[in-house]
């Protein structure tokens, strides 16, 4: 199940996975963007291993710290607060649902929770942003990925599930290549947004990649 231990390592490999891919989402949002989306969501990371630390070194401590939505909450806080460009306070909403998600779940939280907390995440980006699959944006990983729980048995191992919603995230970020950016600045670019695919969607992707390591 999705412990408390389980989602901090979750949240640990995505810190450690967006570092290593920094360099290639900064030369994405370069060719059609501005440039930073690699140095937000690292710097977004980095505040969250911090915040993670603080959460295992018990400050703050209360009962509820040590939930598995504990870790979410946290990088839903970071996010929402610190984190600059379109793309910070959309990862935030989406921390924040999937944290809201799982703390309402039965403990430990499961797939169910994980469908809940994506789709919520995925309507109130939309809602936010306005954007529509197909728009080459993050929504065209995640909502195919918030479908791909959907369609999990609710008692499926969350294991299995996040590596079935990472697929079906992947293929939609990759399906973002040959679009024209409809939303955010590299909407600004044009036709030179074509062949390039979005970073923003390619960072859902590695989210729920980042969790498929075994679940305890
Ligand atoms: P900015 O464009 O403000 O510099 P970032 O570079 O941090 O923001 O983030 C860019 C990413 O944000 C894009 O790759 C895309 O996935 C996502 N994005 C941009 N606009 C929207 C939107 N309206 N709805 C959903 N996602 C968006
Ligand atoms: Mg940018
Ligand atoms: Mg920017």
């Amino acid at each position: 199940g999705l412990t408390h231990t389980a989602v901090m390592d979750w949240m640990t490999r995505f810190a450690a996975t967006v570092r290593s891919v920094e360099p290639e989402l900064t030369a994405l949002d370069q060719k059609a963007g501005d440039g930073d989306f690699g140095a937000n969501l690292v710097t977004g990371m980095d505040g969250v291993r911090r915040a993670l630390d603080a959460l295992a070194a018990g400050a703050g401590n209360g009962g509820s710290r040590r939930g598995p939505d504990a870790p979410l909450d946290a990088a839903a806080r970071v996010f929402l607060d610190d984190v600059g460009g379109t793309s910070g306070p959309l990862f935030g909403l989406l921390f924040q649902e999937l944290a809201d998600a799982l703390g309402m779940a039965a403990d430990p939280p499961g797939t169910a929770a994980l469908a809940l907390g994506t789709a919520a995440g995925a309507a109130a980006i939309q809602r936010v942003g306005e954007a529509e699959v197909g728009d080459k944006t993050m929504v065209d990983a995640l909502v195919p990925a918030a479908r791909a729980l959907a369609s999990c048995e609710p008692t499926a191992d969350p294991a299995h599930a996040l590596h079935v919603a990472a697929v079906a995230a992947h293929r939609g970020a990759r399906s973002t290549t040959d679009l024209r950016a409809r939303r955010g600045r590299a909407s600004y670019t044009g036709d030179h947004s074509r062949g390039v695919p979005d970073p923003g969607a390619l960072a859902v992707a590695l989210l729920f990649a980042s969790a498929h390591a075994e679940l305890t």
